[in-house]
């Protein structure tokens, strides 16, 4: 079992039970509230994080004391001018100011020759709108260095509620309130003037991401690249060209010993038939007998199937894995029902499936490789001359996989297992992203993606895989008692001490 995978991710965002149910969709909490209060979608990474790039550039170089020092030496002049000071430091509205503001406004950085040093990589970008005013008091860049001091800057302000960011975030605001044109009251004020200092940390500087957040639309006075002031996707773009992509590097997973689970499959495929032939009754068609055995064995195989070429690594031990799923909810169902109209219903189905299969192809020109047709007529006519058959088109039980879980309590199998993996077999964006695109580890790029080497050391599905299988063993040793062997290898890796030949719910 892959060891340390089990720990839980802490969610930064809502839980499922938080969203509503519409029909087919599950709505998240921020669009009912949308729907009720129409808000303008606005990315900080895209466009707010680039129009306060120089301010990222110090957050991320400076020490954080110099940084705050300086904030608060630059909200101090802004105060002290009040009226006619300049109130905006996006580099979007820096542009609309003159010379002889700019300087104003930025007299104590050009005081502290740290600072000074640290924003010399605006010297790079040629889309930045206000580029000319830093031309005036920043050097030639150095762009062996410059541009990797860029990326990291970039790096750590991209998460809106990063440190570097939310101080970044802080400065817009404050400076804003600094410079007269918004006021707020004193509890509020108090709680934005004491940041980071406070016991509150993660309060006030959620309070100061917030704040930013409703109040950009009028700090920034246009939305950049919508309202095109500020073309920011131009500087995404010039970001991109003067710099190559770094694809993330392959995760090794090599926690499992293919070849002895392989052993153990194989051992267990065999002691399965064995006990077929002790509990058949008769050689009569018997599908409840046929279909519960055949089931667990399918389920083997396609496990065993998976230790080979350590395809449990791959996209494919996924869709095998939903596979293992099906057939596992598939017994239970028929288990709990346990009534002979619908082994019979089940065995019919699929009889008539393979006629269907048949007449589709049997006039075709050229049929698929992978058919036999020879094959396909004998299953057809195995039970009853196909000519007494009839084909159900809709599902085998008249209810889908979902219903079937629901109504046999194993729904936590489905959610588990089959959701997920349901992804590869239907090619989502989810299962594409996962198994041939990875991100670019350069943040100049802002993360995107691109396409990977092959994916093929995906935390292994064999322990799931084994998991169910038992389960299927166990609702086979309820029908046709006593079978005890079990998988156990899953059980030692992670040194549970369950002992095999118990039923065991995992
Ligand atoms: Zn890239």
């Amino acid at each position: 079992m892959a060891k340390g995978r089990k720990s839980r991710t802490e969610l930064k965002s809502s839980k499922l039970k938080h969203h509503s149910r519409n029909k087919n969709r599950l709505s998240s909490p921020f669009s009912s509230f949308a729907q009720k209060f129409p808000v303008q979608m606005q990315s900080w990474k895209d466009t707010r994080l680039p129009n306060m790039l120089w301010a990222c550039l110090l957050a991320s170089g400076m020490k954080r004391e110099a940084y705050f020092s300086l904030c608060h030496a630059m909200c101090d002049v802004a105060h002290a001018r009040s009226e006619e000071a300049f109130q905006f430091i996006t580099h979007q509205r820096l542009a609309e100011a003159d010379a002889e503001t700019f300087l104003q406004v930025m007299i104590p950085i050009t005081e502290t020759p740290d600072a000074i040093s640290i924003l010399r990589p605006i010297r790079l970008l040629r889309t930045l709108p206000d580029a000319a005013h830093w031309e005036t008091i920043l050097s030639d860049p150095v762009p062996e260095t410059d541009w990797h001091s860029l990326a990291k800057a970039i790096a750590l302000c991209f998460d809106h509620q990063s440190q570097p960011s939310t101080d970044v975030r802080w400065l817009k605001l404050m400076y804003f309130v600094a410079s007269g044109k918004m006021r707020m009251p004193p509890n509020m004020l108090e709680r934005l003037l004491n940041y980071p200092a406070d016991e509150n940390h993660n309060t006030s500087g959620g309070f100061a991401r917030a704040s930013e957040s409703n109040f950009s639309m009028e700090i920034d006075g246009k939305t950049p690249s919508i309202d095109g002031a500020f073309d920011t996707e131009a500087f995404w773009k010039e970001c991109y060209e003067s710099s190559s992509c770094h694809p993330a590097a392959m995760e090794k997973d090599n926690s499992v010993d293919s070849e002895k689970i392989a052993h153990e499959l194989l051992a267990l495929y065999e002691a399965v038939a064995i006990h077929f032939s002790k509990t058949i009754a008769s050689t009569d068609i018997d599908p409840r007998h046929d279909s519960s055995f055949a089931l667990v064995l399918y389920a083997l195989y396609l496990l065993l199937g998976l230790t080979s070429t350590r395809l449990d690594q791959r996209a494919e031990g996924r869709v095998t894995l939903r596979c293992i799923a099906e057939a596992f909810i598939t017994l239970h169902w028929l288990t709990k029902k346990d009534d002979p109209s619908i082994w019979t219903q089940h065995r019919n189905y699929g009889v008539g499936q393979s006629k269907l299969s048949l007449l589709k192809n049997v006039d075709l020109d050229e049929v698929p490789d992978f058919l036999d047709l020879s094959e396909l007529e004998v299953y057809a006519n195995e039970d009853y001359w196909q000519e007494f058959t009839d084909i159900d088109l809709g599902a085998w039980a008249n209810k889908n996989l979902r219903t079937l879980a629901d109504e046999s309590g194993a729904k936590e199998v489905y959610d588990k297992y089959y959701d997920w993996s349901s992804a590869y077999v239907h090619s989502n964006w989810g299962a594409l992203r996962d198994t041939v695109m990875t991100p670019c580890l350069n943040p100049l790029h802002r993360f995107h993606r691109v396409p990977r080497s092959p994916k093929f050391e995906m935390p292994s599905v064999l322990a799931d895989g084994s998991k169910l299988v038992n389960r299927m063993i166990d609702d086979l040793n309820t029908l046709y008692p006593t079978f005890k062997p079990r998988i156990s290898w899953h059980h030692k890796e992670s040194g549970d001490k369950t002992k095999a030949g118990k039923p065991s719910r995992e």
